[in-house]
Order: structure tokens, then C-alpha cells, then sequence
């Protein structure tokens, strides 16, 4: 087993544990305070085990009836008590990060046990999205500021109709569909162009943090950085072969494409990339988000024919403009 994988199930395991002695102290603070509670989960629990004996030994029916109602009332009177107080039993649960695997790291499915998606997405943090040019933590819709974008319309300088506050409006709500519609295999991926410090990285981020909520696996690379891996692991400079995440991970983000020296190989590396995500194997949808600076001519100029056409048939285009420098200097603030 990787040994990240390892320190990860053990924080797993430490943090589970905390949850769970945290509920089991609310509960008895709560009785102290209550210990008319306390009396009927006693006896609740009592006749539980009452219960089980007798349906052992294959022992009268009238009294295991007698005994199910009994449960039932002290429930009731319980629940009510609660009520009164504004609580449920669900209050004095452990309460987990995960709903999925209950902060366990697995799930059990018909096959086995495998990785719970939260935990493969902690891994990928910890191993491949670089913090110091991805914060995921902090970027989120709710701190993306549209006032930062100018509300001028003016044609001749951003060579387009709408004011840049508008159009990165409608790019969100772009970017809400994607991750709404993240499943359908038919929705298109997404096409970041435009200068440096215009949001494009700052979106892919609030994007990857809404569907990491929704169970969704996210892998964040920079064009150059995620191409020199792959090629360094075929010549055997590293063990770390990141392709096999690039390939399955749910959502994979280029930022920076074009960035990167070209060769031949990386071009094929790219082209296959590009190409098997959009095949959805395995019954898998994979979507990808491509952030460049380049213009669409730039990318016919730069790359070969049947990558661009791929990008061009199956990635719906934003195209950001704006004041560029400013916007990067708040952003950086943030
Ligand atoms: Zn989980």
C-alpha cells in the first residue's frame, strides 16, 4: 500500500475516533443534566437486551410483543422529552466529514472494499495539487468577487459587446451548469482562454472545490509540469507514474496550457490525454478543464490539427478579458 495512502487512513482513524469520543461526551453531559433521559435509555436498552434472549430461546410470543410495545412507548417519551429541548437522537451522533464512508476512508460495494473518493482526493492533495499555485481551501464561489471586474462597455478596448463583469457572469453560470450537469456525459468540458490574472485559474478552483463537496475526485496540473512527469516516468527518472490518475481522476484541470516545451512525444502524451478523457472508459464520465493564455488561432498555430479539433468539437470556450494586472493584484490579496 502506498504510504501516503497509509498516513492518510491513520488521520483518518485518529479523527474518527475524536468524532465519535465527542459524541459519546455530549451524551453525557447531556444526562447529567437530564438524568430522567438517561433512566429511559437505560431501561430502552435494557429491554433490548431482554428482547434478544428471549427471541434466542424461541420463548413466548405474547411477551416479546409485550416487550416491542414497552420499546416503542419508552422511545416516544424519550423523543418527546427531546423535542421539548429542540433536540433528536441525531444530535448525539458522531458527526463525520464524510457522509459517503463516515470518515473511514472505505466503502463497501458488492465487490469489496475500495477507496472512498474523499480519501483518494486527499492523496491526490497531498501528492499532486500543489498548494502554493492551487488553493483549493480558499477558493470558492463564495469569495469569487465580480466587482473586481470593470463594469465598462467599451468595444474598441476589450473588442467585445458586453463589459468584462458581464461576461465573466455569464462564465459562471457556464461553470454552474458544468458542475451541475458533471455527469451527463453529453455536457461539454471547459475551455479557459484569455491573459494571465483574469480568474481562470481562480474559477477552475471554485469549480474543483464544488464537486470535491459532491464526491468527485479532482487532479490539478500545469500543463509543462504534468507533461514532464509523464515523460520522466517513461524513461524511468521516476516512479511515480501520475498518468494513471490523469486517465481515471473524475476531473482533470490543465492550467497553463501552452506554457510548456514541445516535442513530438509530448505531443502525443497531450493528444492521448485529451483524447481518452473524452471516451469516458470504463462507464466512467471524465471531464477535463483547459486554462491557456493562448488565443484560438494561437492553439491551430501552436498544436497539431486533430488536438485542437478535439478541444474545439467537445469544450465550450470562455473567453476572459479584462484589466488584467489589477485584478491579479486583488486576487493575490485574497
Ligand atoms: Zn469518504
Amino acid at each position: 500500500m502506498n504510504n501516503n495512502i497509509k498516513i492518510l487512513l491513520s488521520q483518518y482513524d485518529q479523527k474518527r475516533t475524536r468524532e465519535i469520543n465527542e459524541a459519546i461526551k455530549k451524551r453525557e453531559d447531556f444526562f447529567d443534566k437530564y438524568p430522567e433521559v438517561e433512566k429511559l435509555d437505560h431501561d430502552i436498552s435494557s429491554l433490548g437486551i431482554k428482547r434478544v434472549q428471549l427471541i434466542l430461546r424461541a420463548n413466548n410470543k405474547d411477551e416479546i410483543n409485550r416487550i416491542n410495545k414497552r420499546i416503542e412507548e419508552l422511545k416516544n417519551e424519550k423523543k418527546s422529552i427531546l423535542k421539548k429541548l429542540n433536540l433528536s437522537e441525531k444530535d448525539f451522533e458522531p458527526v463525520f466529514e464524510c457522509k459517503k464512508c463516515s470518515d473511514t476512508g472505505y466503502l463497501s460495494t458488492p465487490s469489496g472494499s475500495i477507496l472512498c473518493p474523499c480519501i483518494k482526493q486527499a492523496l491526490y492533495n497531498l501528492e499532486y495539487n500543489d498548494s502554493n499555485i492551487y488553493d483549493l481551501k480558499n477558493q470558492n464561489f463564495s469569495n469569487f468577487d465580480l466587482t473586481l471586474y470593470s463594469d465598462e462597455i467599451n468595444t474598441s478596448k476589450y473588442n467585445s459587446k458586453f463589459s468584462p463583469r458581464d461576461n465573466v457572469k455569464s462564465i459562471v453560470k457556464t461553470c454552474r451548469n458544468f458542475i451541475n450537469n458533471f455527469d451527463d456525459s453529453k455536457e461539454s468540458n471547459l475551455l479557459f482562454c484569455g491573459s494571465t490574472g483574469l480568474g481562470k485559474t481562480f474559477l477552475s478552483s471554485c469549480i474543483a472545490n464544488e464537486l470535491i463537496k459532491n464526491g468527485k475526485t479532482v487532479l490539478y496540473q500545469t500543463a509543462p509540469i504534468m507533461l514532464d512527469k509523464i515523460i520522466d516516468y517513461k524513461f524511468g527518472k521516476t516512479d511515480d507514474d501520475i498518468s494513471k490518475t490523469i486517465y481515471s481522476v473524475d476531473l482533470l484541470i490543465i492550467d497553463d496550457l501552452g506554457t510548456e516545451t514541445r516535442n513530438s512525444l509530448k505531443i502525443t502524451e497531450l493528444f492521448n490525454i485529451i483524447n481518452s478523457r473524452l471516451l469516458n472508459q470504463n462507464n466512467k464520465v471524465t471531464k477535463t478543464i483547459i486554462s491557456t493564455n493562448l488565443s484560438l488561432q494561437n492553439l491551430y498555430d501552436t498544436y497539431e490539427e486533430r488536438i485542437v479539433s478535439r478541444i474545439i468539437g467537445n469544450y465550450n470556450a470562455c473567453y476572459f478579458f479584462g484589466d488584467d494586472i489589477r485584478m491579479k493584484k486583488k486576487m493575490a490579496i485574497k
